[in-house]
């Protein structure tokens, strides 16, 4: 994994660099508020028309389309869980999110991939609960990728970032304990 990372950031997610950006999308793939209307306003209607082909796409699973007007060269667009108290499958449905577009951004051959907190906006998904997920979905995820290298999770405001940011610290002591007991059985 010495490779490969996961950045934690602040930022607006319609700038960023990344060969593919994903959009915590709705069902309908058409747009909507929040970080979903800012991308589709970004990257203009190229993006609506295209969307509008693929028909729409499930909770948790996922769809790619060009990036338009958006300086990334491919839009993830995935629909993540409403909180429903948490009793309805709402953590794999949002872990699948991750996986499903990394998986996408795996198959076009992207190296960096960025995302927005899925599902913690107007889904109400409870923010320290929603980054723990998505840090574990995207850390297996790299253990095993041949072409992403680097997951960025853009963060729009500063209570986000620091959920994420602890998110990570925990992920990675986890993981060097882990890494510290493979060295001492072998
Ligand atoms: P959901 O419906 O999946 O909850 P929202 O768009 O309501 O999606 O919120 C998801 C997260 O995206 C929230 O943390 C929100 O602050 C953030 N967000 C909104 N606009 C942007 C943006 N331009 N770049 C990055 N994150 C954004």
């Amino acid at each position: 994994m010495t490779d490969k990372s996961i950045q934690v950031i602040l930022g607006d997610i319609t700038k960023c660099k990344a060969d593919a950006v994903v959009n915590a999308a709705n069902t309908t793939l058409l747009g909507g508020l929040g970080v979903d209307g800012a991308i589709h306003r970004a990257a203009g209607m190229g993006l609506f028309w295209e969307c509008l082909r693929l028909g729409g796409c499930k909770i948790g699973q996922a769809r790619i389309t060009g990036g338009h007007r958006l300086p990334a060269e491919f839009i993830i667009h995935t629909p993540g869980p409403k909180w429903k108290g948490g009793r309805r499958g709402e953590v794999l449905l949002l872990e699948s999110c991750y996986r499903s577009s990394l998986a996408l951004a795996e198959e076009h051959g992207c190296r960096s991939v960025a995302f927005p907190s899925i599902s913690t906006g107007s889904y109400h998904f409870p923010l320290d609960q929603a980054a723990e997920i998505a840090v574990r979905a995207i850390s297996e995820f790299l253990q095993c990728s041949r072409y992403v290298k680097e997951v960025r999770m853009v963060c729009f405001d500063p209570v986000a970032e620091r959920a994420y940011r602890e998110a990570l610290k925990k992920r990675n002591s986890k993981e060097e304990q882990v890494h510290g007991r493979c060295i001492r059985k072998a």
